[in-house]
């Protein structure tokens, strides 16, 4: 039997998969796949339209987040 597809999760490097099982692939969890969107919209969209100021996202801080309080 052929082992099922797995990878390390680009946010966190946990195991994720497979595609057919996890609807967040290749994230491990939806609350990894919403941080890494952020993340690229916070690229897309550096200023902030209210404040003007520059916004960086440190991904040690990101890493941070419980993916369980995103919801
Ligand atoms: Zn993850």
């Amino acid at each position: 039997m052929a082992s099922e597809s797995t990878i390390a999760c680009p946010c966190c490097g946990r195991e994720s998969g497979p595609p057919h099982r996890n609807t967040t692939f290749p994230f491990c969890s939806r609350g990894c796949k919403l941080a890494d969107l952020g993340r690229w919209l916070d690229g897309a969209y550096a200023l902030d339209p209210v404040s003007g100021r520059l916004e960086v996202v440190d991904p040690d801080e990101a890493e941070e987040l419980d993916p369980d309080a995103l919801h």
